[in-house]
């Protein structure tokens, strides 16, 4: 009778008997119909001394737990490890099951206590393991959940009961059911670092691919909190080391982009290792989705090169990732490294045999060129050391490193060029082939320029049209320039295609200083004819700008004896072409030099004649004589052009000293400037001007 009372926790004599070990009266008590299944009350009264049984305490004494309730006489006994009562309930349950009698209570293996927790669970985790395995062949459910739906292999996990759960498994409790947290027992094992586990759920066939909420899959949670004994395991097992998953904007990445993106060189290198992609670019989304990194085309490579990780790149190098792969920009992991200034990933890179140093990125630079445009001139050294014509690269108008860096003025790069022997004589590769000197005295350098010769340009290299450096400098008026290249053996009268010596050229640009110079500190020729039979002279009276007469002053205060009067192929004077280009001042200082004023070219034209839009200057050039200018010669009037003979007499105008006929000069009048008081022959332009006195 006492197997029907209970106490007020709800105890019947048979959970007290097996708390206590009383196997004998437990196996008697369940003879005599004790109820097996007897529960105690849901949740027992914390006062009462029975509690104490049932209760763990610490080492301080205190309770450890909640009371628990609803603990069957068989929870009890496993709680305090007695096997030999928990034989007599398997004992009782097996002999039993199949009776008939309704009289006797069948033991549920199945019932939980207030926690949930069923007998299998409490004799796993009191490590009663072989009474564990009889539970099961007695029908306790090895997928049992407690309250908080964790099931027993999510509580062996969850405790760390590594042979609990390797218990579970091996007996095939469920691998796939999730925690309410939304873990599988594969992810649980990961985050509650259980190689073991880890091990043998692959074993079991495992999906190790599945992802949590956060959309991590089980490889990245291993190696994100540093346990690469369990990535190893993945991997071993086959797991995929990609995973292409949503990245940034909703782009495409896989697990190497992502390790990259947050610097994670050890997870990168793992990655690489286990022969994970290592060339592909993020890509977009199925509907396009994802920002700049969808499209830039950046590979692993490229995007360590930007982000400075060394270990990374080596990795990928050693690896057999692609080290010529050009992104969107066109630019190879080199470009990206230089433009970030990474010096080691440089030298690691430029020490891949397989490295393409010729590639070009949109904007048309070769690594070499962004390592210039950066002044990285350490980089550009590098890459000459491993490709010495490097430096020689064009661009699109035929222009390589030294020319850009002369023509820009840039002396730095100029001098970092020099230094690691670019050839100072390369042309550039266009209609005018000016060689390094002749960009650098146009660009008006004169310590370019001397650096050049110093480091072997040489000063007479001539362009496509003949020009020779001196011929460049005297276009402009920079007599520096002059000076240094007459220092430095320029070949003084060198001409041109149409036979122009620099003096030619500095006269036509009417370059002052540069003429000065030329004359005063070398001996080039002054009076030489180019191409069209014109001397220095005649090309400062054709093309003369305002400082012509004082540069005319100049060749004869140099030249006294200059032949000012030498007419150039079509028969010009220099007079004549002042005139003709209506040059007052050139004419007049021409005139004070005693030119001749009746010369005539070739096609019969002088001043006297020729069409002009006034007679203005004429005049005053007659009128400004203080002296008999030089006699002409000839066979015809220089007036009306009749052929001198026996009968047609030569005569000379005494003003303007032309040489005419009787009829055209038929006046006569004292010229006093000239001290001649008596009339003289003069010729109808002169006695106007004379008879005018000034007055026109
Ligand atoms: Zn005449
Ligand atoms: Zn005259």
């Amino acid at each position: 009778s006492s197997s029907l009372s209970s106490t007020l926790q709800g105890e019947t004599a048979l959970h007290i008997a097996c708390t206590k070990g009383l196997a004998p009266l437990v196996k008697v008590l369940l003879e005599r119909g004790a109820n097996p299944n007897a529960q105690t009350a849901e949740v027992p009264q914390s006062t009462t001394s029975a509690l104490a049984l049932y209760t763990e305490v610490d080492e301080d004494g205190n309770p450890k737990a909640a009371p628990v309730g609803k603990q069957t006489p068989l929870h009890l006994a496993i709680i305090h490890k007695y096997e030999e009562i928990v034989s007599l309930f398997l004992e009782h349950k097996a002999k039993h099951t199949a009776s008939e009698d309704t009289t006797v209570f069948v033991p549920n293996f199945n019932l939980k206590d207030s926690e949930g927790q069923s007998v299998l669970g409490l004799a796993l985790w009191n490590g009663l393991h072989g009474t564990a395995v009889s539970l099961l062949s007695a029908g306790a459910n090895i997928n049992e959940t407690n309250v908080d739906q964790m099931t027993l292999l999510h509580q062996a996990l969850d405790k760390q009961d590594v042979v609990s759960a390797l218990f579970l498994l091996d007996h095939q409790a469920d691998i796939s059911i999730p925690t309410p947290e939304g873990d599988a027992p594969l992810q649980l094992a990961i985050k509650r670092h259980l190689p073991v586990i880890v091990e043998a759920l692959c074993a079991s066939g495992v999906n190790m691919n599945i992802v949590d909420k956060d959309n991590n899959c089980p490889l990245w949670l291993a190696l994100d909190s540093g346990q690469e004994d369990i990535a190893h395991i993945l991997v071993k097992h086959g797991c995929d080391v990609d995973m292409w998953g949503e990245g940034p904007d909703g782009c495409q990445q896989n697990l190497l982009h992502q390790a990259i993106d947050e610097n994670n060189e050890a997870v990168s290198c793992f990655l690489i290792r286990s022969a994970c992609d290592k060339n592909s670019p993020r890509r977009p989304g199925p509907n396009e989705e994802g920002g700049e990194e969808a499209r830039d085309g950046q590979t692993p490579l490229h995007l360590s090169c930007a982000w400075g990780l060394e270990l990374v790149v080596q990795c990928l190098m050693e690896h057999g990732a692609d080290v010529n792969i050009q992104d969107a920009e066109g630019n190879c992991p080199l470009h990206i490294a230089i433009q970030n200034q990474h010096a080691v990933i440089i030298s690691l890179l430029l020490a891949h045999p397989n490295l393409n140093l010729s590639l070009k990125n949109k904007q048309g630079l070769s690594p070499f060129a962004v390592a210039m445009t950066t002044k990285d001139n350490k980089a550009a050294q590098a890459i000459l050391n491993r490709e010495p014509t490097a430096a020689e690269q064009t661009d699109n108008k035929g222009r390589n490193f030294l020319h850009t860096a002369i023509m820009n003025g840039d002396i730095e790069s100029v001098l970092f060029l020099i230094s690691v022997h670019a050839d100072v004589n390369s042309r550039v590769q266009d209609t005018q082939q000016y060689t390094p000197l002749h960009l650098a005295v146009l660009a008006l350098s004169e310590i370019i320029t001397r650096n050049l010769i110093l480091a072997g340009a040489d000063v007479n290299e001539r362009t496509l049209h003949g020009e020779s450096a001196l011929h460049l400098s005297s276009m402009n008026d920079n007599p520096s320039l002059v000076t240094a290249l007459l220092e430095n053996g320029v070949e003084i009268n060198a001409v041109d295609e149409n036979q122009n010596n620099a003096l030619h050229i500095a006269v036509a640009h009417g370059n002052m200083h540069t003429i000065r110079c030329l004359l005063t500190e070398s001996t080039i020729e002054a009076e030489v004819p180019n191409g069209k039979g014109q001397n220095p002279l005649h090309i400062l009276c054709q093309y003369g700008k305002d400082n012509a007469a004082a540069i005319f002053e100049l060749f004869r205060e140099a030249m006294p004896d200059y032949p000012i009067d030498a007419p150039d192929m079509e028969g010009n004077s220099a007079l004549l072409l002042a005139y003709l280009n209506g040059n007052g001042p050139v004419c007049r200082a021409l005139v004070r030099a005693n030119a001749c004023l009746g010369l005539t070219n070739k096609h019969g034209c002088s001043i006297f004649n020729a069409t002009v839009a006034s007679k203005q200057l004429i005049f005053k050039l007659l009128d400004m004589l203080s002296k008999e200018p030089p006699w002409c010669d000839g066979e015809n009037c220089l007036e009306c052009g009749v052929k001198f003979g026996i009968k047609t007499r030569k005569h000379h105008c005494r003003h303007c000293g032309r040489l005419l006929c009787a009829k055209c000069s038929t006046h006569d009048i004292p010229i006093v400037k000239y001290n001649l008081t008596k009339p003289v022959r003069v010729c109808n332009i002169c006695f106007d001007v004379l008879s005018l006195g000034g007055n026109f």
